[in-house]
């Protein structure tokens, strides 16, 4: 006789591996497993960027705020996920650090920014931090981490008998993962797909991808000689990362074509303003806020 934990615990294993979908990361290619809708990670990373804002000191920095949401709006329009309701807040901290979470919900440290210099330096990080939420690397990573837990759980279940402390365990340790897992640093293969998307997006969004590898070459020599930067202590640094990037950077340059400043005065073309990155584009895409339709001059 299979006694009932168990058979519940093979029921939502059964349930989870049915609604799990093979998908594919875009530009790479490459296959990927994940468990969960996407929609579940959007709502995990919603969930927790309300909680790092609320614990982190917001910016009012007039030009820091326009710098982030100006040159990430054009990064989020060039991943094409139109879908994502972006966001773009700088956090006054001291901290040399960025992330994405799942869905666009961005934060830039203002302590990364003497490192990124200009707006293709920041392109650079933004580029590598919206290809971790655009490739949903988290959601990989939680169904990895949820996958070794059902074996876990399973067997601990089977092996139980009836003890019903076992049958919440399941319950206990899904709730736990799914609060930290969101965190979780990447893996290195993430990390190298990261930044071999990053280079494309930065390119696509009109900025020269060449800044990427600046970058690095940056932050590996600020942290010669002292505790590495936060930034580097999740995001690995060193010459293969350089090298990498460097065989990437003649495909990135296939996508880049160097934008010279939106102009809304072009005779004859419509703009559309969004107030949130106090810039013009010339096509709607991606605006958490209304598009104001500028009409062409004649
Ligand atoms: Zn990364």
């Amino acid at each position: 006789m299979v006694d009932m934990p168990a058979r519940r615990a093979t029921a939502f294993a059964v349930a989870i591996l049915v609604v799990a979908a093979c998908e594919t990361v875009p530009l790479t290619g490459r296959h990927q497993f994940l468990l969960f809708p996407e929609g579940q990670e959007v709502q995990m990373g919603v969930t927790a960027y309300r909680d790092v804002l609320k614990k982190g000191r917001v910016s009012a920095d007039p030009a820091l705020n326009d710098q982030v949401t100006r040159v990430g709006h054009r990064i989020a329009q060039a991943t094409g996920r139109n879908d994502y309701h972006w966001e773009f807040k700088v956090l006054d901290d001291k901290q040399v650090n960025a992330f994405c979470l799942p869905g666009g919900k961005v934060a830039v440290y203002t302590g990364i920014l003497p490192l990124t210099r200009d707006d293709a330096g920041l392109a650079a990080v933004l580029g590598h931090e919206v290809s971790h939420a655009i490739a949903r690397h988290s959601g990989e990573r939680l169904s990895q981490q949820l996958g070794l837990q059902l074996g876990l759980v399973g067997a601990q279940l089977a092996l139980s008998g009836r003890d019903p402390r076992m049958a919440q365990l399941g319950t206990t340790a899904l709730g736990a993962l799914a609060t930290g897992a969101i965190l979780l640093p990447f893996s290195r293969a993430q990390e190298s797909e990261a930044d071999h998307l990053g280079l494309i997006y930065m390119a696509k969004a009109g900025y020269d991808p060449t800044a990427a590898r600046d970058l690095w070459v940056r932050m590996s020599q600020s942290s010669k000689g002292q505790k590495p930067p936060e930034f580097l202590s999740t995001h690995p640094s060193d010459e293969n990362r350089i090298k990498q990037i460097e065989t990437w950077l003649p495909e990135a340059r296939q996508y880049y074509q160097p934008t010279t400043p939106a102009d809304p005065t072009t005779p004859g073309a419509y703009w559309y303003f969004c107030p949130s990155a106090n810039d013009y584009y010339p096509t709607v895409q991606t605006c958490p806020e209304a598009w104001v339709k500028v009409p062409p001059r004649s």
